[in-house]
C-alpha cells in the first residue's frame, strides 16, 4: 500500500492525537525561531528567552524590549490558520481526533475551530496574573488596541501595559514559557494521559528539541501508539516515526485527507 494511503486507513480508524509545533503555523507567515528570517536571528535567545534577560533588558533599553514584543504580537496578529490547521480541526469535528498538544502560542489552531487543544507553552493573547492566577484574553479588537498603544507608549506606560495591574494587586504578564520556566503541569498531565490513550500520534512541525515536550512521543510509543511524522527535514524525532511524510504540513495533510480540505 502506498505510505498516504496506510497512513490515511490508521487515521480513519480514529483515537488520535496530533502535536504540533512551530513548523505548522510557519505557512501562515510565523517564522520558525530557529529558520531563516527567525526572530533569533535579530534577537540573542540567551538573552530574550529568560525572564532575566528580558528583565535587565527592559531596565536597559526598554524601547528595544517594546520592539521585540511588538514583532511577536503582530506577526501573531496578522496571521491566519492554514489548510494544515483547518483539517486538524476538521477532523477532530468528525470524531477522529482526539486533541491537538501545541508547543505554539499562537492561538491558530483555535482560530480554525479546534476545541480540545493542550497549550505546553501558553498562548500570547492570554495574561495571565502571577498572584491570583486570573486569566484575560485578547479578542481580535483587544489585540489590536494593544499593539496600537504599544507604539505610542512612554517608559511607565510600557510597564502598565505589558504587566497590567490586576485587581488583586498583583500583575498580568503574557501567559507564555519562556526558557527555565516550568510547563503548566495540568496541561502537561492532561498532555501524557492524551497521547498514553492514543492509537495514533500525528508530529506536525515539530523539531522534538525542546524539553519537556520531546518526551511526549516517546511515552505515546512505549504506549503503543503509532507515530506519524509530517515534516520537510527529518527531526530529532523521526528515528521513532513508523511513518514519515518530508513535506510541508499544508501539503502532506491535504493529501491524506483530500475530502476534508477547505477551500481555502
Ligand atoms: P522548531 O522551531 O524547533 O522546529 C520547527 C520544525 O518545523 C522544524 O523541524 C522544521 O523542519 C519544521 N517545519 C518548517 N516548516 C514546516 C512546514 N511548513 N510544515 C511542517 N513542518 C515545518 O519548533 P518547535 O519544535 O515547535 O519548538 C520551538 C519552540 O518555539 C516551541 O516551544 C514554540 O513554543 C516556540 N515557537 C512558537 C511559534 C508559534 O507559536 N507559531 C513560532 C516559533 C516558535
Ligand atoms: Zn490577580
Amino acid at each position: 500500500m502506498e505510505t498516504i494511503e496506510a497512513i490515511r486507513a490508521i487515521l480513519e480508524k480514529g483515537n488520535v492525537v496530533a502535536m504540533t509545533g512551530a513548523g505548522i503555523s510557519q505557512e501562515s507567515g510565523i517564522p520558525t525561531f530557529r529558520g531563516k528570517g527567525g526572530i533569533w536571528e535579530r534577537y540573542n535567545p540567551a538573552i530574550y528567552a529568560n525572564v532575566a534577560g528580558l528583565f535587565g533588558v527592559f531596565l536597559t533599553k526598554p524601547y528595544r524590549m517594546r520592539d521585540f514584543i511588538l514583532e511577536f504580537y503582530e506577526t501573531i496578529h496578522n496571521a491566519k490558520p492554514n489548510k494544515a490547521h483547518y483539517i486538524l480541526a476538521e477532523m477532530e469535528k468528525r470524531g477522529i481526533l482526539n486533541s491537538i498538544i501545541t508547543q505554539n502560542v499562537d492561538n491558530l489552531h483555535q482560530e480554525a475551530g479546534s476545541k480540545n487543544v493542550i497549550e505546553l507553552h501558553g498562548n500570547m493573547l492570554r495574561f495571565r496574573c502571577t498572584k491570583c492566577m486570573k486569566e484575560n484574553k485578547f479578542d481580535e479588537e483587544g489585540l489590536e488596541e494593544f499593539i496600537y498603544r504599544l507604539k505610542r507608549a512612554s517608559r511607565l506606560q510600557l510597564i502598565r501595559l505589558i504587566f497590567p495591574k490586576c485587581d488583586c494587586g498583583g500583575r498580568y504578564r503574557p501567559d507564555v514559557v519562556l526558557f527555565g520556566e516550568s510547563l503548566p503541569q495540568d496541561e502537561f498531565g492532561r498532555a501524557y494521559v492524551e497521547v498514553g490513550n492514543a492509537n495514533s500520534l500525528l508530529l506536525i512541525g515539530t523539531s522534538g528539541i525542546v524539553y519537556p515536550a520531546a518526551t511526549l512521543p516517546f511515552y505515546a510509543k512505549e504506549h503503543g501508539a503509532i507515530i506519524i511524522e509530517i515534516n520537510p527535514s527529518p527531526t530529532a524525532l523521526s528515528h521513532i516515526g513508523d511513518y514519515t511524510i518530508l513535506e510541508k504540513a499544508s501539503i502532506a495533510l491535504p493529501k491524506i485527507f483530500e475530502f476534508l480540505t477547505p477551500p481555502i
